[in-house]
């Protein structure tokens, strides 16, 4: 298959690399239709650089149609649509039963003091085969894949891999009162998506913040 491999400081190459395959029971293969490119991307080829190793598939992002999945795999079957969470967690464990898939006890990286494993990013978060690439194989497949309905087209759903929990999380996180104002600082698609979710929970005012004539337009039209 084709894939995003990192190579060095700077350098990304679209190359040829070996299929994924089954190696679990509980695993599925996705064939990818859309795949994000995130801001966190970027570190991978510079700051977390240290971290990487030439040939390593990047991408966290993804969605697609299951192609392939193991004996054990009830939940999806192939030629489902599906949605692939960043993060990479077992739904089982204590962690996960608590709902803080983030720090699951299967998949963290304690020898590297981090939380669960990420699709596509570095070393430190279990060096995972990443989703800007044809195929990916997705472990857990009873739990982390999230199905999705065969329409409309894949931009009104590859968000929930990332950008809308992770903007979710973070207005959560602020505990807005009820009708009160919240101020978003820079509106990259974490923030914008962040602006639109304080409305969606009831925020009274929303006020953000961006150096990007552009950026400031398209969260300025939703408001
Ligand atoms: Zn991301
Ligand atoms: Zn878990």
């Amino acid at each position: 298959m084709r894939a995003v491999t990192w190579h060095g400081r700077g350098g990304v190459r679209v190359e040829t690399v070996p299929d994924p395959t089954i190696q679990d029971p509980t695993d599925v293969i996705v064939e990818v239709t859309s795949s994000g490119i995130c801001g966190s991307d970027l570190h991978l080829i510079e700051v977390l650089a240290p971290f990487m190793t030439v040939g390593d598939i990047m991408g966290h992002e993804p969605m697609g149609v299951v192609r392939e999945v193991g004996r054990e795999v009830t939940a999806v079957k192939p030629g489902d649509r599906v949605v692939v969470p960043f993060n990479i967690s077992c739904g089982s464990c204590w962690m996960c039963e608590q709902g803080l898939q983030s720090q699951c006890e299967t998949t963290q990286n304690r020898e590297q003091g981090m939380g669960a494993s990420l699709f596509g990013y570095t070393k430190l978060y279990g060096q995972v085969p990443g989703g800007q690439a044809e195929y990916l194989r997705v472990p857990f497949g009873n739990t982390l894949p999230i199905k999705v309905p065969d329409a409309p087209l894949d931009d009104r759903y590859v968000y929930l891999s990332d950008v809308l929990p992770t903007a979710w999380q973070a207005v959560q996180y602020a505990g807005i009162p009820q009708g009160g104002s919240v101020l978003v600082l820079g509106l990259g698609p974490i923030g914008d998506m962040a602006t639109r979710i304080a409305k969606h929970l009831g925020a009274g005012q929303v006020i953000a913040s961006d150096v990007v004539p552009e950026r400031l337009a398209r969260a300025g039209a939703t408001a």
